[in-house]
């Protein structure tokens, strides 16, 4: 790494643990199950997952989990 890129890295560090600083749009991700994998995508504020648990409660662990590991990023 050449010395800009250097301090770029270490500005990035102190960006990352400044969590207020990102909002999410918008986040796709899969989540391994205990039996398959889910498809989770966040959009305007909304949490979408294709479990069947899901469709009937609008919540389910996979969503649960994820803003467990976003926490107060979302
Ligand atoms: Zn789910």
């Amino acid at each position: 790494m050449d010395n800009g890129m250097i301090r770029k890295y270490q500005k990035a560090k102190l960006y990352a643990e400044e969590r207020e600083r990102f909002k999410f749009k918008s986040l796709t991700v899969e989540v391994d199950g205990k039996n398959n994998p889910h498809q989770v995508s966040y959009q305007n504020g909304e949490w979408q997952c294709d479990c069947d648990y899901f469709i009937g409660r609008g919540e389910c662990t996979h969503t649960m989990a994820i803003e467990l590991l976003l926490k107060d990023m979302l």
